[in-house]
This record gives structure tokens, C-alpha cells and sequence, in this order.
């Protein structure tokens, strides 16, 4: 029988974010920009990445603690070998109803179908640009956008639920809000708009580069009116509205104007096998060791009750300028967003 447990803001665990690679194929200038993951930048060895098999075991404890949605993130997801086997293996966890992903999309077309077959019910697509210039200048490297969108197609013909996220960073690309919002609209996908956040150390943000979900909100109202439509459940992070006269939705995640700490429900595993509690985190517990001792499933479930009991992280909420810089926050690439 699965439990409950809440943490000291009477939050409950529900959510899990599983990274499984540290590694990206892309240099996302808010994310993992080229100046600093460069050459020298050391990424995770392959012993140090949990195997499938000690993924799985994580997960059937967390699962057994309330949590039914699990999400494969990264670094880029689609680097790992045989992820398939993985979702595959998530997948027949008892208490879990549904296994999403986010990926950059470069590696949809050769993959989307086999994920799809084995169990994956969604994917969140990350297309900054449909402009190659900007594409490029945000993804840090000269893939074209033309690839990612082959990816959503690949996704959508699998029967794969699509969503797109787009980072908005000031001076970078505001002029493709409204080009992105159409080209999604006339898909029929959800675009969802994310807020620049201040994850990790080196992504050089300051909130004059964040544009604002008001803002973002009145450029896409030029393509139409937006009503705006119920949460779905409890937690949900994105604000969603209907255009009108169409069943396309569009969503906002705004991070940092509009904060959801109050409902946060996630939990983090990096894929060396430490638990986060939250994206702004300075540090996690490690369960790899504990994993690798042989340790027992019972062990390992009543670390992470301890862990989520413990939790009282509300970072948003307590976000200034200052605390942004002063924070060692561990990078977005390495706990998975
Ligand atoms: N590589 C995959 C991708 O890009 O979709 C998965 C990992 S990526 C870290 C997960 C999500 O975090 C992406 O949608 C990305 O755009 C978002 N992200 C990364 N850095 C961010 C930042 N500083 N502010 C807001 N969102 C960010
Ligand atoms: Fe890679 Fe995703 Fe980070 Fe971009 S946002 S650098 S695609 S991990
Ligand atoms: Fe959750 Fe931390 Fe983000 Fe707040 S800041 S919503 S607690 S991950």
C-alpha cells in the first residue's frame, strides 16, 4: 500500500524529476552556456550515473511514498543509451500513472516511436526560436530549429502528448513570442512560456532580463483574445488559457513574478543519485551509496520520508537580487529541470 507524507509546509510528495544524464548535445545560453561548460567543464564518469536497474529501485520508494507522476529530464534525456528500456521499466511501477519527458528535441525523429511503445505518455519539447539566427544564439550551437520541429512531428505522429516550452530571455528573443505562439497554435500543441529563472551559478541572470508572464501575456493576446482555464490538479505549475473560439491552449510559467512554492510537489533525483527538494537547492542527500551497500528497500524509503519531512524549501518566495547571487545553487543540467 502506498503512503503519504508531507513536508513541513504541509506539502505532499507527488512528483518526481528523474535526471539520467548530466550531458547535453546543446549550450543553452541560460542554461549551460558554451563560455563556461566548455572543454574544461568535468561532466559526470558512467560509474557515477545511477544504472536502470538502481533508477527503478529509487523510484519504486518513491512511488511507494505518495508519488505518481515521473518526469526524465536532464542535461539532454536522449543522449542515454537505451533510455527505451528505461520508461519500459519505469513504466510497471505500481502507484505510477504517468512518465513524461523533457528533451531538446534533436533526437525525436529516430526515437519518439520506440519511446512511445514503451510507455511514454508525454513530452515536453524545448524550442526557443523558430528564427535559425536566434535558434542558434540561444542553443549555443548551429543545429537548425528545422530540427526540433521534425522532432515535435516525429512525437505527434508516434501519439505522443506534446507540449512546447520556450525560455523568454530579454534581448534575446521577445520577437519570437508571437511567431512561436502561431506556429504551436496551428499544430494544435500547447506552447508554454517559462520566465528566465536564476538556476546554477553561471547563466548570468538578473531580473532585467526576465520577461515578465504580464508581458508575455499582451504579446500573445495579438493573436487573439485568452480565456483563462481551471488548474487541472493540485500543483500544476503552468497558468493555462484558451484562445478563443479555438481549443489550443497556450501556458505560463512564471517562476519568478508569480511564484508556486505553495504547491510544489516535486522532487528531484540527479543522476549521480542525490536527492534535491528543490530546483534551487545548494545540496542533496546521496542515495547512490546507500544504493550500492546493498542497503534495503525499507532503508532507502524511510531516507526519503526523512528527507521530504524535513523540507521547507519556498526559494521563489523568498527570491531577491541579493539571495540570487549570494546562493551556490547547483546547476539546471545536473538536478534536471
Ligand atoms: N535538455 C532538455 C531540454 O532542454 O528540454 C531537458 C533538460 S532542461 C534543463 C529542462 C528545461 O529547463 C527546459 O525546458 C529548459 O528550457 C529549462 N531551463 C533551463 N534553464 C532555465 C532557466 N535558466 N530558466 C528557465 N528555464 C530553464
Ligand atoms: Fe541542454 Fe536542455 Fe540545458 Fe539547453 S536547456 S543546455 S538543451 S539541458
Ligand atoms: Fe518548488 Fe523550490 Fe521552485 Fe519553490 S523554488 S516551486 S519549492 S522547486
Amino acid at each position: 500500500m502506498n503512503m503519504n507524507v508531507e513536508d513541513q509546509l504541509s506539502r505532499p510528495l507527488r512528483d518526481l524529476r528523474i535526471s539520467i544524464m548530466d550531458k547535453c548535445n546543446f549550450r543553452c545560453t541560460y542554461c549551460m552556456p558554451k563560455e563556461i561548460f566548455g572543454k574544461d567543464y568535468v561532466f559526470m564518469k558512467e560509474e557515477e550515473l545511477l544504472t536502470f536497474g538502481e533508477i527503478v529501485q529509487t523510484a519504486n520508494q518513491f512511488a511507494a511514498l505518495g508519488v505518481n507522476k515521473l518526469r526524465i529530464t536532464g542535461g539532454e534525456p536522449l543522449l542515454r543509451k537505451n533510455v527505451e528500456e528505461l520508461i519500459q521499466e519505469l513504466n510497471q511501477i505500481e502507484g505510477i500513472d504517468d512518465i513524461a519527458l523533457t528533451t531538446n528535441g534533436v533526437m525525436l525523429p529516430k526515437l519518439a516511436k520506440s519511446l512511445k511503445e514503451a510507455g511514454l505518455k508525454r513530452v515536453n519539447v524545448s524550442l526557443d526560436a523558430l528564427d535559425t539566427t536566434v535558434f542558434q544564439e540561444m542553443s549555443g550551437r548551429a543545429t537548425k530549429a528545422d530540427v526540433v520541429l521534425r522532432g515535435i512531428d516525429a512525437a505527434l505522429e508516434a501519439g505522443l502528448g506534446v507540449k512546447v516550452n520556450m525560455v523568454v530571455k530579454r534581448g534575446l528573443n521577445e520577437q519570437e513570442v508571437v511567431p512561436m505562439a502561431k506556429y504551436c497554435k496551428d499544430r494544435g500543441v500547447m506552447l508554454r512560456f517559462i520566465e528566465f529563472m536564476d538556476v546554477g551559478q553561471t547563466n548570468g541572470w538578473g531580473y532585467s532580463k526576465v520577461v515578465s508572464k504580464k508581458e508575455l501575456h499582451t504579446l500573445v493576446s495579438e493573436i487573439g483574445p485568452l480565456q483563462p482555464v481551471d488548474h487541472y490538479y493540485f500543483g500544476e505549475v503552468a497558468s493555462r488559457y484558451q484562445y478563443e473560439g479555438s481549443d489550443v491552449q497556450v501556458g505560463f510559467i512564471s517562476s519568478v513574478t508569480e511564484t508556486f512554492c505553495g504547491t510544489c510537489t516535486r522532487a528531484r533525483l540527479s543522476a549521480d543519485g542525490k536527492v534535491f527538494t528543490c530546483l534551487f537547492s545548494e545540496s542533496g542527500t546521496d542515495l547512490k551509496e546507500d544504493l550500492r551497500a546493498g542497503q534495503s528497500d525499507a532503508f532507502i524509503k524511510e531516507k526519503i520520508k526523512t528527507i521530504w519531512e524535513n523540507r521547507s524549501d519556498r526559494y521563489s518566495e523568498l527570491r531577491t537580487a541579493e539571495s540570487s547571487k549570494n546562493r551556490k545553487k547547483i546547476e539546471m543540467s545536473y538536478i534536471g529541470g
